[in-house]
């Protein structure tokens, strides 16, 4: 088989309006959607879209590889969202993917006791991951392209003559 989960944005489309629609069965109505960037981006937008939340935040979290190749552990960047400001709503997490689930863990746990409820919704999630996501579109072990990803950065094309 293929060794990669593909992930187009065509399918990116069918995927995070289903993933609102098991949110919506599930009768949870989340006050706010708190983003992990970049790849939670595109999760919280569309699933903001799609279950009418407009209230989006953004937490910006980044690997630190320590001295060792062993420690890998995510940190969150500042500025960090107040979690005064949350208490007595209802936060989703939205990321594309629960991998180890260490950056979801870290989320989830820097908003719980802080906030009335707190629940995660992801694309994929790994078998590994240490959180269980109460909202997942596929469980994968593969390695996955996410269509925002998987092509390198553009760079600034020399020669172009734009006026004529
Ligand atoms: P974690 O291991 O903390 O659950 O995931 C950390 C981050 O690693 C994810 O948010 C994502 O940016 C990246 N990542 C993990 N697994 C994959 C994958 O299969 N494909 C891609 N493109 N990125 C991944």
């Amino acid at each position: 088989g293929d060794e990669r989960e593909k992930l187009s944005y065509p399918l990116f489309g069918e995927a995070v309006r289903e993933l609102a629609q098991t949110i919506a069965d599930d009768g949870y109505e989340p006050d706010i959607i708190l983003s992990i960037a970049r790849g939670g981006l595109f999760v919280a937008g569309g699933l903001g879209y799609a279950l009418g939340v407009k209230n989006l935040h953004v937490m910006n979290v980044v690997f630190y590889e320590g001295v060792g190749k062993t420690l890998d552990m995510p940190v969150m960047l500042p500025p960090v969202p107040n979690v005064v400001d949350f208490s007595e709503k209802k936060i989703l997490v939205a990321d594309d993917v629960a991998d180890t689930g260490k950056t979801l863990k870290l989320v989830h746990d820097f908003c719980a006791g802080n906030v009335a409820e707190v629940r995660c919704a992801v694309i994929y999630e790994k078998p590994q991951s240490l959180v269980k996501c109460e909202y997942v579109w596929k469980h994968t072990d593969k390695w996955i392209n996410f269509p925002w990803s998987v092509e390198p950065t553009v760079v600034r094309r020399e020669g172009q003559v734009l006026d004529a």
